[in-house]
């Protein structure tokens, strides 16, 4: 059995190391004075390393055999700043129950622009928009990711490059949905959708989306545009009238619009058996009811019958020729995504179009203003993208130098990939069939779909978070941000996992980029009494440090003028990882002691880089950015092509918070629980299928 090793022979060879410590600690300090060669100060910072290593496994031991006892204590040689936390989650010192920031400081994030901002002319005039979320529903976190986050990202993006730009949303408030909705809550149609467009709007600036304009559908402006546009398209001869045979449902008593009958996908080769009367979620083809094979009364699950009714059509054949040339010439202009370039031209374009039905048998809807056609609507997917126009003129009166001016805005649209078809090919070609000379897709982002915990976010089942719950969580708006946006399903479908996200709050918001952010402000604040110190002589690690920062800027700006989110939002934080690195290395707790000008130095190349951070992170995460630069008393700036230094020497930052807090495996756990849902609830109708990202009915 071999004999313990006693406390005396363990404080002596913690001597030994420390004593070789401050040897190389001198030997390291006096090289760096005289300037002597990378290589040779390389050797000695490896030698303290290793020391450093050595001491830690010493400690290690001691603690195993003398869980109460303290090795070291008083006769420590290295100097106390080496306490300094570094950035590894179990070293971070700060850490805190709550936080510390109320987000009640935060008024300037997410708010609508009060002057409206029009085209200007030696500037890229970038009018942006999301699909409109339809508005019966509370939106889950794969809604929110899908179209309405993403924009705001690239808004904020696009606004911190200096481009002119309007970001332009609303909910999307007619159709079928609404109306059973309304039967459901006892309330009329107007009344549902005054209460569910507070609801999402109040979402959203809680997630801190900045619009220009968060309008509604359901607004005189939507009527007088469609209408208009649709007369136009009458005039230029661009409908055709067909009678169709439809589902009528004799035990509702009513014509089944598309969403409320359900049948076997007759396209061959696919067969499924849960087809929506307007699409087929398996093989993705859009379906005319009538074509179901065994159709059934969504609601009742009678059989429908076909009867007869006149509607009419958009003679998209006629328009073919010029949407190809379109199309061609906005994917080699613009920037498209895989899956539209795709959907429009392999599917659609390559297909062949065929007349599309514009008119409805309803009556929550834009009246089609003519006589014989008095009793119907316009069928939601003709109507609903004029919203954005018409939320643009509800606006500004002088909406139509955003929408009819092709030549001096590009139009850039975020949606789920299941509204492709409409923004690419419907959408665009009643524009054209109108005649006038509009402003049409410049460039399309689209995403792919969320899932929750490997399931999808059912609100009936209680399945997932929806946005009103996001923030009952205490976990402020930037955490979910960066979560989404870090696994933003960009080219394929990701998952949102509790276990997923306390990872990256905790190993990459917490201990790279507020570790990095708080050791510099709290540095400062204790040692330079809050002042900016002086920069000296740049050295070699510092061109480095240059030189690696702004590769890092080069690529988050290629990628996010893009829409590449997920690749921009790496680069920003690779420079924060940077910045950890440049401090560990530099170690200013020991230069403090040994070379305070060297210190001041690195210290200020560190401030300048949280500065930098906060503009290259606000897209991604404005109220982080608000929450740092209010601690450092300085002003949002742009997006720069090459990191220049911002701050200058002398200014004072006000304090040193931290913004993050470690989220601990119990909350974790409590948050899966919580979220979980139920497993079944009472056989009330489901209006609309739950799937992530799809927006506009
Ligand atoms: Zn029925
Ligand atoms: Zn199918």
């Amino acid at each position: 059995m071999e004999c313990e090793k006693t406390k005396e022979q363990f404080a002596e060879d913690l001597k030994v190391l420390e004593d070789g410590q401050a040897v190389f600690q001198k030997e390291f300090v006096e090289l760096k004075k005289a300037k002597a060669d990378k290589a040779k100060i390389d050797e000695v910072l490896n030698r303290l390393k290793d020391g450093k290593e050595k001491i830690a496994v010493l400690q290690k031991e001691f603690k195993t055999l003398y869980p109460e006892d303290t090795l070291g204590g008083k006769t420590k040689a290295k100097p106390k700043e080496k306490k300094e936390p570094v950035a590894k989650k179990e070293k971070f010192e700060v850490e805190v129950e709550t936080y510390t920031l109320p987000e009640e400081l935060l008024p300037g994030v997410g708010v609508e622009s009060t002057n409206p901002i029009l085209p200007v002319d030696d500037k890229r005039n970038i009018l942006i928009t999301s699909s409109l979320p339809y508005v019966n529903n509370v939106p889950h976190l794969g809604n929110i990711i899908g179209c309405v986050l993403s924009a705001d990202v690239f808004a904020r993006y696009c606004r911190l490059r200096g481009h002119n730009v309007i970001y332009i949303c609303g909910t999307d408030e007619y159709g079928t949905a609404t109306e059973t909705k309304a039967l459901q809550e006892g309330m009329t149609p107007i009344e549902v959708c005054n209460k569910y467009y507070k609801v999402h709007k109040e979402i959203y600036e809680w997630f801190g989306c900045q619009f220009d304009k968060f309008g509604r559908t359901t607004t005189e402006q939507q009527t007088t545009i469609a209408q208009q546009i649709f007369l136009d398209i009458q005039k230029n001869d661009y409908l055709l009238t067909k009678t169709l045979e439809q589902l009528y449902c004799p035990t509702c008593a009513k014509f089944l619009a598309d969403r409320f009958v359900e049948g076997t996908c007759p396209k061959e080769g696919c067969g499924y058996v849960d087809a929506r009367g307007d699409q087929c979620d398996q093989c993705g083809s859009l379906l005319n009811p009538i074509e179901l094979v065994n159709p059934r009364c969504k609601t009742c699950g009678t059989t429908p019958e076909p009867r007869f009714s006149e509607h009419l059509f958009l003679d998209l054949p006629r328009l073919e020729g010029r949407l190809n040339e379109w199309v061609d010439n906005s994917i080699s202009q613009g920037t498209w995504s895989q899956n539209s370039i795709s959907t429009t031209k392999d599917k659609w374009l390559k297909e062949g179009l065929q007349p599309r039905c514009i008119t409805r048998d309803l009556k929550w809807g834009t009246p089609v203003p003519l006589d014989k056609y008095k009793e119907k609507v316009f069928y939601v997917w003709f109507d609903a993208p004029i919203g954005y126009i018409s939320i643009t003129a509800n606006y500004t009166d002088e909406w139509e130098k955003w929408w009819k001016n092709p030549n001096k805005v590009e139009l850039h649209q975020f949606m789920g990939k299941d509204n492709v078809p409409f923004h690419c090919v419907i959408f665009p070609a009643s524009l054209m069939a109108s005649g006038g000379d509009w402003t049409l897709l410049h460039s399309i982002s689209t995403t792919e779909y969320l899932n929750y915990e490997n399931t999808q976010f059912s609100k009936s089942r209680g399945t997932g978070v929806f946005g009103d719950a996001a923030k009952n969580t205490g976990i402020p708006a930037e955490v979910w941000r960066y979560y989404l946006l870090a696994n933003r399903p960009e080219t394929s479908d990701s998952d949102f996992n509790w276990e997923d996200f306390g990872a990256k709050n905790n190993n990459e918001l917490l201990a790279n980029l507020g570790n990095f952010v708080n050791r510099c402000l709290k540095f400062t604040k204790d040692r330079f009494a809050s002042t900016v110190p002086a920069l000296g002589q740049l050295t070699e690690d510092d061109q480095t440090l240059i030189k690696e920062v702004d590769e890092q800027l080069e690529i988050y700006v290629k990628e996010l003028d893009l829409a590449k989110m997920k690749a921009s939002l790496q680069a920003a934080m690779h420079v924060s990882r940077l910045g950890n690195n440049y401090l560990q290395k530099q170690e200013p707790w020991v230069l403090i002691k040994t070379d305070p000008q060297r210190c001041a130095t690195v210290l200020h190349v560190g401030l300048n880089l949280v500065k930098l951070l906060t503009a290259l992170l606000e897209p991604f995460m404005p109220h982080f950015s608000e929450k740092v630069l209010r601690q450092m008393q300085l002003d949002h700036s742009q997006i720069p092509d090459r990191w220049t230094f911002e701050v200058p020497a002398g200014h004072v930052i006000s304090d040193a918070v931290p913004i993050f807090r470690q989220i601990k495996e119990q909350e974790l756990k409590e948050f899966a629980r919580r979220f979980a849902g139920k497993q079944e609830q009472e056989g009330k109708a489901e209006v609309v299928k739950p799937k992530a990202a799809s927006s506009s009915a």
